[in-house]
């Protein structure tokens, strides 16, 4: 096909194009980028797309590598687009799409720059590397590195936890962890790849890390295209958000959306939204402060890992270059927070992400709650990485019953049967009374996973009276605005029944009450609660409080 063309951003030099060029000859910058004949990709390589298996390398005109035989791959790309189930009920939003990195070969985003990046080496005849990595890196780049015949030294902060750590071992690659800060890592790591002549992992100077995030780009659009306007069809999203460390992803990424506009195939760019760890958070600060450098964390105060890059360097200009164009956003967000959004990504959506994609969620969650992302704007998280063995922080107490089996199958089975009947016997009875399903579901979801309730439901006030008179429940949990019979019917007709006033009930509604509405409400629930304005424990506090009195 046509060969792409090396530029130098500041001296504009160009090049053509051979493997692993360290800096432009001219200048000496160090940060090239790759210009590709989009119009001819568009005209012989875009029709042929659609016939290819759905993986990053369907994109292969638009990636650097010069011979198909050094791919190197595990079946990395090509994930899917989720739309959000129950977290979008719950935050009013209905174009929330996850794009599911989890699900690379080795359950993160990184499996892309592993799979284009160790390809790279491979045609560049490497046979031994070195990189420093927060975690994800060294495991994507050593399992590929198996593959390609390539021996890795993975240099870690202590900070990595000791699983992933492990992992990288059982590759076998040569672990070598740095009691220290990810920066003082890759320095130790680049004087250890000079001294004994190897190749280093430039990170994000590196063409074939960024080039690979690409993908990204190309696979969101076509996905949403698909979905929303139909088959064949390119559609750019109203935001792109992504938890950053160095911030490889979405400068990477950025430069396919740029890419497909410049093809015409989407009719506007995204805006960008960074999230990073509050304890180590040198873009935002520095963006915040609307300064053009960031000041670099010496001594991050977070748990994760993965996003401790206390030096964000070039990646700041280019982010805030970027962000600035299309009026995107940096935020950050507390461990706690990442913490929470973590747990309700599994139990609202089914999701298990690692703490450094709970980031990218509690972003999320920040900016729908601050209005910067607004209902109609259709936003695709990065869903970049799979949990690891959960840690032992994230839990709490009583997360696990336990049961004792009887010695002998001859012994009294009295014993194990009340042992099971005390398992739910703290379960109280939640009746639903509400006609939208969304919203019917997010509500049994919650307490469900809270797991101290049974639920039944009821989709108007009609069938939910016919279900409380048969078995009065501890708590209703009423919608105003049903078919059949609405919410204040139902009310009057509890409050005025001497068996059934004494059940309390927390009304859960989308509706704006007129001060009349509120007056037929006073005295007869003992709560209101705005739909797609609440959180799911502020609801379990809620009922908590009701069925204490
Ligand atoms: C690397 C990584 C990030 C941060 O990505 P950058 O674009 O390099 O800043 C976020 N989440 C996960 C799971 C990662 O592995
Ligand atoms: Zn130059």
């Amino acid at each position: 096909m046509h060969d792409p063309i090396l530029e130098c951003p500041r001296c504009g030099q160009r090049l053509t194009f051979t493997q692993a060029p360290n800096a432009c000859p001219n200048c000496k910058y160090d940060y090239l980028e790759v210009q590709y004949d989009l119009e001819a990709i568009k005209r012989d390589a875009l029709p042929r797309w659609p016939e290819r298996p759905f993986s990053l390398w369907r994109y292969r005109e638009l990636l650097p590598l010069r011979n198909a035989d050094n791919i190197i791959t595990m079946g990395e790309g090509g994930t899917p687009l989720l739309r959000s189930v129950n977290v979008g009920t719950m935050l009013g939003h209905d174009h929330i799409y996850i794009k599911d990195e989890r699900q690379g070969p080795t359950g993160s985003f990184k499996d892309r720059q592993a799979s284009l990046a160790i390809s790279s080496m491979k045609e560049a005849g490497i046979t031994e590397a070195v990189v420093a990595s927060t975690g994800n890196v060294a495991i994507s780049y050593s399992a590929y590195c198996a593959r390609a015949g390539i021996k890795l030294w993975a240099f870690l902060t202590s900070l990595v936890p000791a699983d992933k750590m492990r992992e990288v071992a059982l590759y076998g690659s040569e672990v070598v962890k740095i009691t220290g800060t990810y920066d003082q890592c890759k320095e130790i790591a680049a004087s250890f790849a000079q001294h004994r002549g190897l190749f280093l992992d430039k990170g994000l100077k590196s063409i074939s890390a960024r080039q690979s995030m690409k993908t990204l780009a190309y696979e969101v659009c076509d996905q949403l295209g698909c979905m929303l306007d139909g088959y064949g069809k390119w559609r750019a999203p109203d935001w792109y958000i992504q938890a950053v460390s160095g911030g490889m992803g979405p400068i990477g990424t950025w430069r396919g959306f740029e890419e497909l506009y410049a093809m015409g195939l989407i009719d506007k760019l995204p805006k960008i939204a960074i999230v990073q760890s509050s304890g180590c958070a040198p873009m935002v600060t520095a963006f915040k402060a609307g300064r053009d450098t960031a000041d670099i964390v010496t001594d991050p105060q977070t748990h994760i890992a993965t996003l401790a890059t206390g030096n964000p360097g070039l990646a700041y200009t280019e982010l805030r270059r970027i962000i600035q164009q299309t009026g995107g956003a940096m935020e950050m967000v507390s461990d706690e927070e990442a913490f929470r959004a973590m747990h309700v990504m599994a139990k609202m959506d089914g999701l298990s992400v690692e703490t450094a994609t709970g980031v990218a969620f509690a972003g999320l969650f920040k900016l729908i709650g601050q209005q910067t992302i607004k209902r109609d704007e259709v936003v695709v998280v990065n869903c970049s990485g799979h949990t690891f063995p959960v840690e032992k922080e994230l839990l709490g107490e009583e997360w696990s019953s336990s049961i004792e089996a009887p010695k002998s199958p001859a012994a009294p089975q009295e014993g194990l049967l009340s042992a099971l009947e005390r398992l739910d016997d703290r379960m109280r009875d939640i009746l639903i009374m509400d006609d939208t399903p969304e919203a019917s579901l997010l509500l049994r979801r919650i307490l469900q996973a809270h797991g101290k309730y049974s639920v039944r439901e009821a989709v108007n006030g009609r069938i939910g009276l016919e279900m409380v008179r048969a078995q009065p429940p501890d708590l209703i949990l009423l919608d105003l605005m049903m078919p059949e019979m609405d919410g204040f019917a139902v009310l009057d007709v509890l409050r005025t029944d001497r068996e059934l006033s004494r059940i309390p009930v927390i009304v859960v509604t989308a509706k704006e009450l007129t001060a009349i509405e509120k007056q037929r409400l006073s005295g007869k629930a003992q709560s209101l609660m705005q739909k797609g304005a609440f959180n799911e424990q502020d609801i379990v506090d809620k009922m908590l409080e009701v069925l204490k009195q």
